[in-house]
């Protein structure tokens, strides 16, 4: 197995968890509805629920925070975080949004009228709600290889080139909102478009005439993959890459709770100044002024600093080496996870995993639960109760999410995470299902409730257990 690289930093400051008894797992997964979504982080031990917000900010973010101007308006903080914008991307308009969805909620308001389409390859929960919020309708565009775990396709977040124009050509422009392609695709398992790909998007949307957006949320690590995987990137440098693929869109929308390490912040930014002048008069409705858009003045700083360390080919890399390694942990030990392995998390595939269980009972959910009770790791449904939208058939995908936070935890954590993962599927035959008790009108899988349909069984794994192998051997 290729051993991580050592990262480029080390812990200054910690944070203390504790794995909770077996005991007060059993009882926090059923005050939490079996929905690991509402259990406290207290109780978790290791906290894979998301790479949202959760990463760890360098001293130099924590620096930046310290030089926060909190003007209401003409912030000096603004002005630097559009200057890094404006050199990272190259997007000459910034609006600063308190998160990705804030992004998502403009952008749509701004561009989705009823009866119009927005293509994008698979959805985002929140980038599709907003889109149908206002009245537009989402259609998949996706190649097939992205619905499909076991392929080991290099480039799943690819558009079915001719399935868009398919759709392009049936509509007339003015019912396509936009097109949207998202960079390292979260529902295919964090997988990357290519270049190559995303030019002839970029074609197929001026012929039609278009709009072209990028949810660049994780632009970082796709360009990393570009850079490993594909022919002819080898030598460009992390920021050129990130900067190609930018420069390949008329804007984008971003989520800088991931990629550029803020607790919270987010962002669209646009080259059509018209379109920016609409997205400037909704976020004041919305957001708040447009020279801080519901962040604070030493937020905007951190992510200003944030996205320079998020072009740094070493600090990304060192974190997308961590998924790999427990991606190669699980798979060394038969665990069928989604491949390739993502750049921000590893991705189990519950329905190889829990055979027995159908797909309304929730397998996905309850092998969630089940790694929370076999050793605290707190982890995220991602199938039906995450893909499943009114009364929409369902067959997708049914996987559990391990997502890594940034620069947070270290190479033994992730051993940890393995050996609960292991150790539970070792009793795959006797964790249950689960049926819903309380539902959600809008993006049900945040605050669902649900009960076993069995007891689940004693997972609970002891620490300082020894690397498992039992899946390779039974
Ligand atoms: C997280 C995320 C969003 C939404 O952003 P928030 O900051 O959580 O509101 C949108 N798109 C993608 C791809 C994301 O990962």
């Amino acid at each position: 197995m290729e051993r991580p690289a050592p990262p480029p930093w080390k812990v200054k400051v910690v944070e203390p968890i504790a794995l909770r008894s077996p005991a007060e797992r059993r009882r926090a997964l059923d005050h939490a509805g079996y929905n690991t979504f509402l259990l406290r982080s207290e109780d978790v031990f290791v906290d894979l629920l998301t790479d949202s917000g959760t990463s760890a900010l360098s001293q130099e973010q924590r620096a930046a925070m310290e030089l926060g101007d909190e003007a209401y308006a003409g912030s000096r903080s603004f002005f630097r975080l559009d200057e890094v914008v404006r050199e990272t991307y190259g997007y000459p308009y910034l609006v600063p949004t308190h998160q990705g969805r804030g992004a998502e909620h403009l952008l749509a308001r701004a561009l989705v009228r009823p009866g119009t389409i927005v293509p994008s390859n698979l959805y985002f929960t929140t980038s599709r709600e907003h889109v149908e919020l206002a009245g537009g309708r989402w259609v998949d565009v996706a190649i097939a290889e992205a619905s499909v775990p076991a392929s080991p396709f290099p480039f799943k977040g690819n558009i079915d080139l001719a399935r868009l124009e398919e759709v392009l050509s049936a509509a007339r422009p003015d019912e396509v909102a936009y097109v949207r392609q998202e960079a390292c695709l979260n529902m295919a398992g964090g997988q990357p478009f290519s270049i190559e790909n995303l030019i002839a998007v970029r074609e197929l949307t001026r012929t039609f005439g278009v709009p072209f957006v990028l949810d660049a949320t994780r632009i970082s690590e796709n360009a990393l993959f570009v850079k490993e995987r594909e022919p002819g990137y080898a030598s460009r440098s992390l920021p050129e890459l990130v900067r190609l693929i930018a420069d390949h869109a008329d804007g984008a929308i971003f989520s800088s709770k991931k990629d550029h390490f803020v607790p919270i912040g987010g962002f669209v930014a646009v080259n059509d100044e018209a379109l920016a002048t609409r997205l400037r008069e909704l976020v004041v409705l919305y957001e708040g002024f447009p020279h801080y858009g519901g962040l604070a003045g030493h937020d905007m700083e951190a992510l200003a600093q944030g996205i320079r360390e998020s072009t740094d080919e070493r600090v990304v890399g060192a974190y997308v080496s961590q998924a790999r390694y427990l991606g190669e942990l699980l798979q060394d030990a038969g665990v069928p996870i989604v491949l390739p392995v993502g750049a921000h998390a590893v991705f189990v595939d519950a329905k190889r995993s829990l055979p027995d269980l159908e797909q309304d009972s929730f397998p996905a959910q309850a092998l969630a639960a089940a790694f929370y009770l076999a050793g605290g790791v707190r982890s995220m449904e991602r199938g039906i109760v995450s893909g499943q939208h009114g009364s929409e058939p369902y067959d997708g995908l049914e996987l559990v999410r391990l997502t890594i936070p940034r620069r947070v935890y270290t190479q033994e954590h992730l051993t940890w995470v393995a050996d609960v993962v292991v150790g539970t599927l070792a009793h795959a035959a006797d964790v249950p299902g689960l049926r819903i008790t309380y539902e959600p009108e809008h993006l049900r899988f945040f605050q669902a409730r649900f009960a076993p349909l069995s007891p689940f069984p004693d997972l609970a794994l002891e620490h300082a257990v020894a690397p498992a192998a039992a899946l390779a051997t039974a």
